[in-house]
Formats: structure tokens, C-alpha cells, sequence
């Protein structure tokens, strides 16, 4: 109920504080600090994401809390700390870790993304699905971006994606909390902007990822784009390695979704020599089938037979063949 909500986000917020605190003045946070000023995070940064650092220790909140007079059933709840096995109190969910304090649009701290500092698995950890806590309710970021529905705003995967970008001035980036992008995400989308560049891995979970998150950002009447890195990219990577100029100009050759279809049928064909051509017709024919927009598809037959060097006419006798078989 309401009241149990208000102190799941309160504790929240002061867990995020004491994160902070630790990872900006103490000495055992200069694990996290020196970790993040390795990645190239500036102390702004730091001071917006209001990012922080969980202590390699079992109970360095559960202790903190006690102080505290704070319930340990409440931090249970909200996912900050775990019963151990033989029920004989709890331990700290998030050790040794960044962490990165999760926004709702109001700005209540509904939960917290961990990376972890040395070794060890898994690599990121969420807060579990709590009373407060979603995620496919939720953007990360999604409070920091404007509202403006001619501004695009920049889906990414990571936190570290999404922070790397805002600081390197693209403040419309915001991250999906994971791969899988929801329709309740892509509906809180709209109420921010018409537009939406991804801008997802460029590995083959990315590329996934990125085919069914531009299905479903369409479906909510977003205009889609997708941004296509060099092979292994994440954002952070490339923009630390070819600066922000590069990015804007990734941002600006961004395709729409049939160019991107069309780009990965093309993957690994030579179109010059026959066979890859056929190839190509083959699995261009099945993505220019299903444009509905009749002037759209026009376009793209045009381009494609273009491209390919063949009668516009043949192409579309193909498409004529794939959407009616038995004439
Ligand atoms: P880094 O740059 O810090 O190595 P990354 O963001 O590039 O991390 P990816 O492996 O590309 O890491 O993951 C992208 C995002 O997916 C993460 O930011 C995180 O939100 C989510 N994610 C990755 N691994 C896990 C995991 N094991 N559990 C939950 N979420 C995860
Ligand atoms: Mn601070
Ligand atoms: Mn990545
Ligand atoms: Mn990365």
C-alpha cells in the first residue's frame, strides 16, 4: 500500500546516498572511484548518475541500516539485502559493486543497477522485480531526457552506454535496462518524444534485440531508427575510441527500419557475382513484401532494383509471386 511504498522508496534513497558517500569519501571507495576514472566517467558525471559503491563486504548496508533503525524486512523487500540459506539473517545483495541508482520519471529511486568491480559473476545486477521495481516498466535515464517530441531519443542497452553518451553531450540517451525492450517502454517513449534512434550492440544479441525493439517502438507510433556500429561496438566503446564527432555522424546515417533490414540481407553476400545477387533478391523480396505503405514500398523497390542493377518490373513481378503464389 501506500504507506509501505513511501518507506521502499525512502530506503531506497538513502541507500543511494550511502553508495555515493562511500564511493566519493572514503578510503575503501577508492576502488570504485579509480574504476570509474579507468572508464574515462568525469566527476560530474558521477554527481548526476548520483552513481555510487557497494563495499566487497557481507553487511556494510545491513550495518549501516541498523544504525539506522530501519526494519531489515523493509531492505528485504526492496531487494537490497538476501535471507541467508539457513534463515539466520541476511547479507547484502550488491557488494563490491558500481552501482547506479534507478529513476522513475518522478524521480523516486525505484531500484539499482550493480557493476561489478573485479572479478565475478554476473557481470551487472539488477534489483530483483520488487512493490516499486519493474523493469520493463522502466527506462534508465528516462528522468534526465527532455520532453520534446522533435528531439530523438537514443535507446541503448547499458548504463555505462547511456552515461558515456550524456556526458559526451547526447542528453536524450537513455538505456533499456537489458536487451529486451517492452511495449510499456516504448509507450513511456511516446510521451517523450515521435522519435527513437537504437543504438544497441553490435553483436548477434543486439542485432535481435534491436529486429523486435524497432517492431515494437513502431507499434506505439514512434518513428524508428536504428544505428548500426562496427561489428563488437557497444556505444561507450566506439565514442571512447572515435570521440563524439563520429557518433553524430553514426547518428545522422541512421536507417530506417527496411534499410536496416535490407543492409542485413545483404550480410556476408558478394551482389556482384550472380549467386550472391539471387540470394539477395530472395531475402530482399521477403522484407519489401511486408512495407504496407504502398508509396514506401515503391521507394525501396526503386532502390533496391536500382542497386541491384536489374528492371524495376522484375522485382516486383517477385513480390507480386511471394504475396500471391497460386497466380
Ligand atoms: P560494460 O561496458 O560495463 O562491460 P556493458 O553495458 O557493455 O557493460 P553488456 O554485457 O553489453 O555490458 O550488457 C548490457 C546491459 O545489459 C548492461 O548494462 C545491463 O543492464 C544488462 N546486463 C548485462 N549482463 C547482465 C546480467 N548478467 N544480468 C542482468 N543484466 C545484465
Ligand atoms: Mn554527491
Ligand atoms: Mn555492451
Ligand atoms: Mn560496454
Amino acid at each position: 500500500d501506500f504507506q509501505q511504498r513511501r518507506e521502499q522508496l525512502r530506503i531506497n534513497k538513502l541507500a543511494a546516498r550511502f553508495y555515493h558517500n562511500i564511493l566519493l569519501n572514503t578510503r575503501e571507495g577508492r576502488r570504485g572511484l579509480e574504476y570509474l576514472t579507468k572508464r574515462g566517467i568525469k566527476p560530474e558525471t558521477i554527481e548526476r548518475f548520483q552513481l555510487g559503491y557497494a563495499l566487497p563486504a557481507w553487511d556494510g548496508l545491513i550495518k549501516y541500516f541498523g544504525s539506522q533503525g530501519i526494519d531489515i524486512k523493509d531492505l528485504q523487500k526492496v531487494g537490497l539485502v538476501i535471507p541467508r540459506k539457513d534463515n539466520r539473517g541476511y547479507y547484502d545483495r550488491f557488494r563490491d559493486r558500481i552501482m547506479f541508482p534507478i529513476e522513475d520519471v518522478t524521480k523516486n529511486i525505484i531500484g539499482f543497477g550493480g557493476r561489478i568491480v573485479g572479478v565475478g559473476e554476473p557481470k551487472y545486477l539488477n534489483s530483483p522485480e520488487t512493490p516499486v521495481f519493474s523493469k520493463g516498466e522502466n527506462l534508465y535515464a528516462l528522468s534526465m531526457i527532455k520532453k520534446d517530441p522533435e528531439l530523438d531519443a537514443i535507446v541503448v542497452e547499458g548504463y555505462m552506454d547511456c552515461i558515456s553518451l550524456q556526458q559526451n553531450g547526447f542528453t536524450q540517451a537513455v538505456a533499456s535496462l537489458g536487451t529486451a525492450l517492452t511495449q510499456k517502454q516504448a509507450r513511456l517513449l511516446k510521451k517523450y518524444t515521435n522519435g527513437v534512434i537504437l543504438a544497441y550492440d553490435a553483436d548477434s544479441a543486439g542485432q535481435t534485440a534491436t529486429l523486435r525493439g524497432m517492431e515494437i517502438l513502431a507499434k506505439e507510433g514512434l518513428n524508428v531508427k536504428v544505428l548500426s556500429l562496427p561489428a563488437g561496438k557497444d556505444p561507450d566503446e566506439f565514442i571512447r575510441r572515435k570521440g563524439r564527432d563520429a557518433f553524430r555522424e553514426q547518428l545522422t546515417g541512421a536507417l530506417d527500419l527496411v534499410s536496416y533490414k535490407l543492409n542485413l540481407a545483404k550480410k556476408g553476400l558478394d551482389i556482384q557475382n550472380s549467386d550472391g545477387k539471387l540470394r539477395f533478391i530472395k531475402r530482399a523480396v521477403e522484407v519489401l513484401s511486408e512495407i504496407e505503405n504502398e508509396v514506401e514500398k515503391e521507394i525501396y523497390v526503386q532502390k533496391t532494383a536500382t542497386e541491384l542493377n536489374i528492371p524495376v518490373q522484375v522485382l516486383k513481378d517477385e513480390i507480386k509471386k511471394r504475396q500471391f503464389p497460386n497466380n
